[in-house]
């Protein structure tokens, strides 16, 4: 089915103000509310055309997508543009805006709500190195609302109950005329709840909820990475009325660790190695998460040459084959020589002059800059 565009749903300019594109919605959702054309489905589809023009129309961010991209970028299934999606038909949220609270929530249709589930939370838990790679448990202390323990999250006090509010009948809504809308509003008398509390509980003031610091385990799996969550379903804040509690979200951040950096499940360590062992071999003792292992490094080796030590890494938390652990070898150069040692040195470096093929890589690069400079002499 093919749309209409946006801005002659509304009867609008493609660059009109904010301001113009609200009211010019008003103006179409009040011609075609079902309030005001009962039983007409040609009204009710236009009201509804009218209501996701402007929903797309009023936010900035989805407006120059649909600008750019059309139909598809905003439409809810689409996730182009990652709005996630109320489409036409739920418009609640819309009217909020532009009517205020005069429809109350959801377009006059039936009341479906329970209590509200309480708000999700987040910890953020560091964690070092060791601790990601191989697992852990946690202690954590959360700052949360619980349900009041005297009065039972009911806020009323102890052999006292809520009673029903007698402006709204324990509906939570009252219906009010308002020029031609017969219109629903949240009970100002019990603010939407549908009961009233007459002996409020002394613990919690009425509100059935109370802070308190919980102390919660955290399992920590092994491979977990900064930037993982771990979900503990029902640790989250108590739901006001007694609603069910939301969700506690630990995120992960992993230490910087001394020795060793992480890169997905593989480990990188840097190695200083010597300037004899580098050029006649050696044994190495290198670090691992396990403890030190001997690594056998070749003759002739050169600086920044990666060894790699397989199976030595992180077993992904999801799975997966255990990474490695690279250990990146830097020739140190040697450093408060004795009269001895230097005396040495300088025999080798005559040794070197004489032989003339200890250093290919050197000789090839000067090589390079003496053609370099020949070729500009032209
Ligand atoms: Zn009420
Ligand atoms: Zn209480």
């Amino acid at each position: 089915m093919s749309k209409r565009d946006y801005y002659e749903i509304l009867g609008v300019d493609r660059d009109s103000s904010e301001k113009d594109i609200k009211k010019a919605y008003r103006r179409v959702a009040m011609k075609f509310h079902p309030d005001r054309n009962p039983d007409d489905k040609e009204a009710e589809e236009k009201f509804k055309e009218a209501s996701e023009a402007y929903e797309v129309l009023s936010d900035a961010q989805k407006r120059s997508a649909y600008d750019q991209y059309g139909h598809d970028a905003v439409s809810g299934n689409a996730g182009a543009g990652g709005f996630g999606g109320a489409g036409a038909g739920n418009f609640s949220d819309i009217f909020g805006d532009v009517f205020g609270d005069m429809f109350g929530g959801g377009g006059g249709g039936g009341r479906s709500r329970g209590p509200a589930r309480g708000s999700d939370l987040r910890y953020n838990l560091d964690i070092d190195l060791e601790e990601a790679v191989k697992g852990t448990e946690v202690k954590i202390r959360v700052p949360t609302l619980v349900a009041c323990e005297p009065c039972d999250g009911s806020g009323a006090k102890k052999g006292s109950s809520p009673v029903t509010c007698t402006t709204c009948g324990g509906v939570g809504q009252v219906r009010m005329q308002q020029g031609f809308f017969s219109v629903q509003q949240t009970c100002p008398n019990c603010r939407g709840k549908g009961k009233m509390i007459s002996d409020p509980c002394s613990s919690c003031h009425g509100q059935g909820l109370i802070e308190e610091t919980k102390t919660l385990s955290v399992k920590v799996p092994p491979g977990v990475d900064t930037g993982d969550r771990i979900r503990l379903t029902g640790e989250g804040e108590a739901g006001p009325d007694g609603g069910p509690p939301g969700d506690l979200f630990v995120q992960m951040n992993v230490r910087e660790h001394k020795i060793f950096e992480r890169d997905g499940k593989h480990l990188y360590c840097e190695v200083p190695i010597s300037i004899i062992d580098a050029a006649m071999g050696g044994e190495l003792e290198v670090p691992t998460l396990d403890g030190r292992v001997k690594l056998k490094i070749p003759a002739e080796t050169q600086t920044g040459k990666l060894f790699r030590l397989r199976g030595k890494g992180v077993t992904p938390v999801r799975g997966g084959s255990t990474g490695d652990l690279l250990c990146r070898v830097t020739l140190e150069t040697p450093v408060n020589l004795t009269k001895h040692q230097k005396e040495l040195f300088k025999q080798l470096q005559e040794s070197f002059e004489k032989e003339g093929n200890q250093s290919p890589r050197k000789n090839s690069w000067f090589e390079g800059v003496k053609n370099f400079f020949d070729d500009m002499k032209i």
